[in-house]
């Protein structure tokens, strides 16, 4: 039996507390005076906890091989999340807990830990760890504590009100890991576009496209909210890592958008269809049941083309740059909102540097490293609680003794 201290009371730090304290003596270190805080934020307060596609293709990270290696134990941890309550309600592939509260997650994860008799510290912020022959030493700014392993699941840097403030970054720098470089994952972005106020507030279907110096990367279909400063909306957050990773590169990113993602592609025909449909109409007419009205003002105003204007009158030249306009309208990204505003962080210690059979540091013997913390970071719905939960799972039935 060894005496293991688990640094962070969040998903991962929770999990591998629990799991670990079937062989050994634990001891969790929370810098807050609860743990889980930010459980209770997640899928606005629902907890999409789970994905049944837990696959490498919905994650960022630079090392896909230790991630599949990892995401393997997928079936285990999920059994075990059920054997110790956690009762799901599926929607098209995303699990939540079936009483739709977060706090039911975080309640059932804390009484399991009493149940099996962890040890809690609350407001014990760890600033330092040394390592003395085969100890750990872990400090606080007025406490000290003496371990013979150590399971870091400090978070990273999103919503660092929730307490996951980056201060891991450091303790694993202390230990010579590498930090892949971190940037707000999930987020909203910002744009550089003359419409921003006229469109403030719309919400559509669209398909958008992220492209990174003029190529095009990846595309995302779904709604997207319109603001005063650029994006937001869940198709934009899961374009969000790649297109700040691009940013903090300095490289050119832009999005283009489709507003009429489900109508055919020959616009050209459509109109001239719906033309025919509906004769003698304005083109506000044409568009009124088609596009949220704001949208539309702005789309005309872009294309430089009046509301009162008929398809039949505008010319060829006109015709080809509104529905470019409609269906791949460019827009210049800046840079997202602040680590305040995301709910992932992209980037972290190398996945490189880790045993991904067990979560041990490949630098320092009993050192273990899990969840938000590794340069890991997923898409919207429920994979990086998803990998939060395996990767600390992973560590807890890990450690030798
Ligand atoms: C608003 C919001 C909504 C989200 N919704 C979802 C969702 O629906 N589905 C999903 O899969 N993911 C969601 N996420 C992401 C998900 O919550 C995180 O990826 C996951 O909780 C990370 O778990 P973690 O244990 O690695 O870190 P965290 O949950 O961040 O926990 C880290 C813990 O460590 C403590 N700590 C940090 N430093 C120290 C220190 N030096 N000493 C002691 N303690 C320390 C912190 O106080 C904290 O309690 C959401 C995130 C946010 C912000």
């Amino acid at each position: 039996m060894s005496k293991v201290v688990v640094v962070g009371g969040g998903v991962s730090g929770l999990i591998a507390s629990i799991v670990a304290s079937q062989k050994h003596e634990v001891i969790l270190l929370e810098a807050n005076d609860k743990c889980g805080k930010k459980i209770l934020l997640t899928g606005n307060g629902k907890c999409n906890y789970w994905n049944q596609d837990i696959h490498i293709r919905n994650y960022d990270t630079d090392h896909y091989d230790n991630l599949d290696t990892i995401l393997k134990n997928q079936e285990e941890v999920y059994s075990f999340l059920e054997s110790i309550g956690i009762y799901p309600k599926i929607k098209n592939g995303y699990y939540y807990p079936y009483s739709n509260q977060a706090s039911s997650v975080r309640t059932i994860l804390i009484k399991e830990l009493e149940r099996r008799k962890v040890k809690v510290i609350y407001q014990f912020k760890v600033e330092k760890i040394q390592k003395e022959e085969n100890q750990f030493i872990l400090k606080s700014s007025n406490q000290e504590l003496a371990c013979d392993q150590v399971i870091l699941a400090t978070g990273g840097k999103a919503c660092p009100k929730t307490g996951s403030d980056g201060s891991g970054y450091f303790l694993a720098e202390s230990f010579h890991h590498c930090i892949d470089k971190v940037t707000p994952s999930l987020v909203p972005l910002k744009a550089n576009d003359s419409s921003l106020k006229d469109w403030d507030g719309v919400r559509c279907d669209s398909k958008v496209s992220l492209y990174i110096d003029n190529q095009k990367i990846k595309e995302e279909v779904g709604e997207i909210q319109l603001t005063d400063y650029g994006v937001s909306g869940i198709c934009i957050f899961n374009l969000s890592g790649c297109a700040t990773r691009s940013l903090e590169q300095k490289k050119a990113v832009s999005l283009h958008i489709n507003f009429l993602p489900s109508l055919e592609t020959d616009f050209d025909n459509w109109f001239q269809a719906r033309n025919k449909q509906i004769p003698n109409h304005t083109l506000e007419e044409l568009l009124e049941s088609i596009l949220p009205y704001k949208l539309m003002l702005v789309l005309f105003k872009k294309s430089g083309i009046r509301k009162e204007d008929s398809w039949d009158t505008l010319s060829e030249e006109k015709k080809a740059q509104f529905i470019k306009t409609i269906t791949d309208y460019e827009l210049e990204i800046t840079e997202s909102l602040s680590f305040d505003r995301c709910q992932v962080t992209a980037g972290g210690v190398s996945l490189s540097e880790i045993n991904p059979n067990t979560m041990e540091s490949l630098i320092i013997p009993h050192l273990y490293l899990v969840g938000e913390l590794l340069d890991v970071d997923g898409k919207c719905g429920g994979f990086n609680m998803a990998f939060a939960f395996i990767s600390g799972y992973i560590a807890g039935r890990s450690i030798s003794c």
